[in-house]
């Protein structure tokens, strides 16, 4: 997951003021890979020796926990502002309004965006799409709601997404994806594995909230092909240990 662009782009200003040709973008392939992101900048230090670090394998075995989570308060009334190829992903960003409740706490929905494959496993599966919908509180705590596509029917959301997409990093096209259809994006069983965790991207800090859909949404074969053509090359995080944490659910 990301940051919103805003905080984020605050980052990349700042880092780009002191980068020199020979500084190591992080990224997905060779020598930014996820195995250096740690080594790449000293802010990245969780990416190496954090112990709650995102994503993982959700396996029976750690779902010894469980318990009646309380639902997920979806409250999602704002449509689309853009869509944005940062270069590590396709990002659509939302107007402001939008908010999920949960832990007695508001987080406003800021942008979604995907990896291909998936990051978070369930039971050692990979599926072949994972969206991220990223929220962040008042206090700047994060949440993320992930939601793991099969195989299948193609996706109408994706569909609208993609159609707009920028096909060169760093631009950003309108794209209107209303908010009837950010809500049908959910699924409508909205029982969820949950977790603490990081950003799944360098400065990989933790402390986020994760919430995963037990309910699966379908992408077609060639909405994965159309998103990968675009990334050049699978934008996921390895799985990490899951340490002493456990999933609830
Ligand atoms: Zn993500």
């Amino acid at each position: 997951m990301k940051l919103s662009k805003i905080v984020i782009g605050t980052l990349f200003i700042a880092s780009s003021i002191f980068a020199s040709e020979q500084v190591t973008r992080w990224g997905y392939t060779g020598h930014g890979s996820p195995e250096h992101w740690g080594e790449l900048d000293t802010q990245n230090v969780m990416c190496k020796l954090g112990h709650n670090q995102s994503p993982i394998n959700i396996t029976r075995d750690v779902e010894v926990d469980t318990k009646n989570l309380e639902p997920i308060n979806f409250h999602y009334v704002s449509e689309s502002l853009n869509v944005v190829d940062n270069g590590h992903t396709i990002q659509v960003n939302i107007k402001e309004g939008s908010t999920i409740e949960v832990d007695k706490k508001v987080f406003e929905l800021k942008q979604f965006h995907f990896h291909a494959p998936s990051e978070n496993e369930i039971d050692s599966k990979q599926f072949p799409l994972e969206a991220h919908l990223v929220h962040m509180a008042k206090d700047g705590s994060l949440a993320v709601v992930a939601i793991l596509f099969e195989e299948g029917k193609e996706n109408p959301l994706l569909n609208k997404v993609w159609e707009k997409m920028p096909h060169d990093a760093g631009a950003e096209a309108p794209v209107s994806v209303t908010t009837q259809e950010i809500n049908e994006f959910l699924p409508k069983d909205k029982s969820y594995y949950r977790f603490d965790g990081s950003l799944t991207t360098p400065p990989c800090s933790e402390g986020v909230r994760w919430f995963v859909f037990k309910h699966y949404d379908t992408v077609s074969k060639e909405q994965v092909e159309q998103f990968l053509h675009v990334m050049h090359h699978p934008n996921n995080r390895p799985i990490q240990d899951i340490g002493a944490r456990k999933v609830l659910d």
